[in-house]
């Protein structure tokens, strides 16, 4: 009895653990499996040798799960989930400031693992890696937290409360209201993905960077209304739930171009 109990307990402190991180874990396979809909024959068939028979759903979460692991090889993957940006005052201007930061961050390392992929001298194993992190890191950009600011680490650092218990509105943005809609991860991504062709195509128009400063701009929008100390509550999800899903849909159908391209 007692070690079940325990098992539970480190169950409930892993899931916890995980659900500060990104999107959390339904956000992330709505957007591998909406992109999944969406891949181009050549990509499928590419993606299918590289991952086998899984669907992409199943590896989404997986660059969030290895933060668990104590060795210490992964611990510099940490930085790649994220890019954060003072808001800006146009395009221009982000990207300017997208370019010019040092270090490895969500931004620079879509490129390094993109380039890898490409790169015929990569190893099979490596390629395997980095098309996990792509898929992830996709995800991530259109979580507009993922692009805030530095001072507050996107939002980690503004303490609100969702419907009475402590939280921050990185997390709140990550996992909470995605999950309060209690959808699956299946009926989410059916539910959402239903635009017609020429929609599609407009949304998967724009250059990473492009989409990088959507979701910034979004950001913005969340941060001006959502001031540290706020309690949130059902009008906040009334508020926010069509932008959510939006990130949701986006952050699918240019997981999908993105990959075609690549592919
Ligand atoms: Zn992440």
């Amino acid at each position: 009895m007692k070690s079940i109990y325990s098992k539970l307990l480190a169950l409930v402190f892993i899931a916890s653990s995980v659900y500060s991180y990104a999107w959390g874990l339904t956000g992330h396979r709505i957007i591998a499996e909406i992109a999944q809909n969406h891949l181009s024959g050549k990509a499928k068939r590419e993606i299918r040798k590289m991952l086998g028979k899984e669907r992409m759903a199943y590896w989404a979460n997986w660059p969030d799960f290895i933060k668990s692991d104590t060795t210490g090889v992964w611990k510099e993957t940490s930085a790649w989930h994220y890019v954060n940006i003072n808001p800006q005052t146009d395009f221009a201007a982000f990207e300017k400031n997208l370019k010019a930061q040092a270090g490895a961050n969500l931004y620079s390392q879509i490129n390094v693992l993109a380039s890898q992929i490409k790169d015929k001298k990569t190893s099979e194993k490596d390629r395997r890696i980095a098309l996990i992190f792509l898929i992830h890191m996709m995800g991530d950009l259109s979580q507009p937290m993922h692009t805030g600011r530095s001072e507050d680490l996107g939002g980690n650092k503004i303490n609100v409360t969702y419907f009475g218990e402590k939280t921050n509105l990185h997390s709140v943005w990550d996992g909470k209201l995605v999950d309060s809609q209690k959808y699956s991860y299946t009926e989410y991504a059916k539910l959402l993905d239903i635009k017609s062709k020429d929609e599609v195509k407009q949304i998967q128009q724009g250059t990473l960077e492009n989409w990088l400063y959507d979701s910034h701009q979004i950001a913005n929008k969340v941060y001006a209304q959502t001031p540290d100390g706020s309690k949130l509550s059902y009008d906040y999800q009334y508020k926010f739930n069509d932008i959510m899903e939006r990130q949701l849909l986006y952050g699918g159908l240019r997981l999908a171009k993105f990959l075609n391209d690549l592919f």
